[in-house]
């Protein structure tokens, strides 16, 4: 019989804490409504101590999600744990997970504290997070640079003092396969109560191997594992969910296990989760890149053709990835769009529909046909990334360029409700639109970061722009779609404006947590 892998999802603790994905209440909670259609056993919200925003995020999507555990993180102090709980309890299945470090060098430097003194907060932490809840979850910070012998005193007294989930963590990715799937076995062996709680593990992925340790503690006994979509998370990121899930799905022969993901929505996941955090998945990455499933060679894509488990370990529908069925073009009405939308798994509000129809209108004149590709860049961000008031309007944009002309751009914009308008000279087109913006907006923001990518082939595909905006310490990113690359650039860079202002008028902020 095939045993059951637990998947905790820390999408939005651990994978928030990636530089610049911080995600705004209501992008928290579209996040955490996928993760629900993922089906994850644990939903991993935030850290609610941290800050009252932290806290209120926490507190609204254990009101909301009530399928999976809702988890809240905590340091092994009574007032952390207390926060935890006030944030969770609204939740079906509440879970309150708390953690200090076990390794000798963090006692040392960090915490200058002796190992009896960390056991001794480490019991009370979870007797007292053991008097809201049964469902308590340990982690020992740094276990894999930890003395072993002193991690398996630790667990064994705290699954005494009630802890459900013992997890592991290899906090800095400094593990190799073979040896953290042999300190997992040691655990097994060398805690008497190990039977009263299940072993999870957290991996990092700082030489690449975040995946290959959590299967080589699969294999050796630990049954949770700590994932994020994308494998998002602090420095090069965390265990990716959908690389352990399909491993595990791929290679049932092996590997005999299961978890229980619905396959089917890691694609839709990932594109959001990209899309709200603003962290662009490389081509590359296994199962969700863009080249993932792409058959370049002529050898592959002949066999593929004839039969696809030639070249094709898994398949593109698996992961949901639906091929483009028909496109729409310019005299697609409103049912029509709807229709699509319907089945393309968007269920829009009517509002949300005219917004997209207008902007499809718009396209389906420019371009001959709108694909499901188009129409899924449109969504995300007319609607779901849209998740902030609009400060900063585009109304107008007018560019003068070429080998000759110095590039002008006139922009016409609304600020607050006034509409304002300031034509400037830049190095190209889109340099001169940002300066005019800029000049509107009033802003003193850097720009971090540019990237323009195509949707679909052709000369006429959209062009999806992303920008990494920085001010005063606040960072955030600014999305843009549009068949001009240049209008694109200037919306995602109205986009990222509207961001700031939104932060700074009071939106979610929060202290970094301690990481795990
Ligand atoms: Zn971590």
């Amino acid at each position: 019989m095939p045993e059951k892998i637990y998947i905790f999802d820390t999408t939005l603790r651990d994978g928030e804490q990636s530089p610049g994905a911080s995600l705004n209440m209501d992008e928290k909670l579209q996040i955490a409504r996928q993760l629900e259609l993922l089906n994850v056993d644990v939903i991993e919200a935030g850290f609610p101590f941290a800050s009252p925003g932290d806290l209120e995020a926490v507190k609204t999507i254990a009101r909301e999600i009530r399928g999976p555990q809702i988890a809240g993180l905590a340091r092994a102090f009574a007032k952390d744990i207390d926060a935890a709980w006030e944030a969770v309890k609204p939740a079906a299945h509440p879970r309150i997970h708390t953690f200090i470090s076990t390794s000798d060098i963090h006692l040392k430097y960090q915490m200058k504290k002796s190992r009896e003194e960390v056991l001794e907060m480490a019991v009370a932490a979870v007797k007292h997070a053991a008097r809201y809840t049964a469902n308590v979850e340990f982690s020992a910070m740094d276990a894999s640079r930890s003395d072993l012998a002193y991690v398996a005193q630790v667990f064994t007294a705290v699954i005494e003092a009630g802890a459900t989930t013992v997890n592991f963590p290899d906090t800095v990715g400094y593990a190799i396969p073979h040896e953290f799937g042999a300190k997992i076995k040691y655990l097994v062996e060398h805690v008497p109560n190990i039977h009263k709680a299940v072993i999870s593990v957290h991996c990092h992925n700082d030489l690449g191997l975040a995946v290959a340790n959590t299967l080589s503690a699969i294999i050796n006994g630990a049954r949770q594992a700590e994932v994020t979509v994308n494998g998002i998370g602090e420095r090069a990121g965390n265990t990716s969910m959908e690389e352990v899930v399909m491993a595990l799905t791929t290679r049932k022969d092996l590997l005999d296990y299961y978890t229980d993901i619905v396959t089917q929505y890691i694609y839709p996941a990932s594109r959001l989760t990209s899309k709200l955090t603003g962290m662009v998945v490389q081509p590359n990455k296994a199962i969700v890149g863009a080249n993932a499933f792409a058959h370049e060679s002529g050898i592959h894509q002949d066999g593929v053709l004839k039969e696809a488990s030639t070249f094709e370990i898994m398949t593109p529908t698996s992961i949901g990835i639906k091929k483009s069925t028909l496109p729409l073009g310019k005299l697609s009405g409103r049912a029509a769009l709807r229709e699509k939308l319907k089945q393309m798994g968007y269920a829009l509000a009517e509002e949300e529909l005219n917004q997209v129809f207008a902007r499809f209108k718009d396209l389906a004149d420019r371009k001959k046909t709108v694909f499901d590709e188009d129409l899924a860049s449109l969504v995300e961000t007319e609607v779901i990334y849209k998740s902030v008031p609009e400060y900063f309007r585009l109304l107008d944009l007018v560019v003068l360029t070429g080998t000759l002309a110095r590039p002008t751009a006139t922009v016409k914009m609304e600020v607050g409700g006034v509409i304002h308008r300031h034509s400037a000279f830049g190095d190209g087109p889109i340099d001169a639109t940002y300066k005019a913006i800029t000049h509107l907006a009033g802003s003193k923001c850097n720009l971090l970061k540019f990237s323009v990518s195509s949707i679909t082939g052709g000369t006429d595909a959209l062009g999806e722009i992303s920008v990494r905006l920085e001010e005063e310490g606040v960072t955030v990113t600014g999305q843009g779609v549009d068949p001009d690359i240049v209008t694109a650039s200037a919306r995602a860079y109205i986009n990222g404006l509207n961001r700031l202002h939104f932060l700074k008028e009071g939106g979610p902020k929060g202290r970094k947590p301690e990481e795990i």
